[in-house]
């Protein structure tokens, strides 16, 4: 890893911001098949290389995550399994499994929208992503339109949960 990573700019912040939109737009569309709108998109030196939202009851498939069906198809585009130049933008933070998956992509940056007090393994319930027996440690950034990644998560639970607390 870098030891000297550059500093961030106003245009990497506006990037990040756009690249959350396409993650943004593939959580909209899992809603739309009844599943928890979450999604997640793949890009390396500013292009876009692949992007997933959950499919979990859409595929009946407890792994479904937007995050490893994005992986599975960056992988597939580059042709390996590693995703060396990546980052991975998703608008939930990262379950055990898919910070697994990234450790094991060996993906370099990995930004997320908003916390998952109750499953996320960014930090949150463990932190799988900074691990130091890990061989590999993403860079993590942390907030990027997060009000409007929480906004569609709750707003699909309040309908489904209406007497929910
Ligand atoms: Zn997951």
């Amino acid at each position: 890893m870098d030891p000297h990573p550059p500093e961030p700019t106003a245009a990497d912040a506006a990037q990040h911001q756009e690249a959350m939109g396409i993650a943004l737009e593939q959580a909209r569309r899992a809603e739309q098949h009844g599943d928890v709108p979450i999604g997640a998109a793949i890009f390396r030196q500013g292009e876009l290389l692949a992007a997933a939202g959950n499919e979990r009851e859409l595929r009946k498939d407890p792994t479904a995550h937007a995050e490893v069906l994005a992986i599975r198809a960056a992988a597939a585009a580059l042709g390996g399994w590693r995703l060396p130049g990546t980052t991975l933008y998703v608008t939930l933070e990262p379950c055990a499994m898919c910070a697994g998956a990234i450790v094991l992509a060996r993906i370099p940056t990995v930004v997320f929208a908003t916390t998952d007090p109750k499953a996320g393994a960014a930090g949150s319930v463990i932190d799988v992503l900074a691990e130091p027996a890990l061989n590999h440690r993403p860079r993590l950034i942390t907030g990027v339109r997060a009000a409007e990644s929480a906004d569609l998560l709750r707003d699909f639970f309040a309908v489904r949960r209406p007497n929910a607390s």
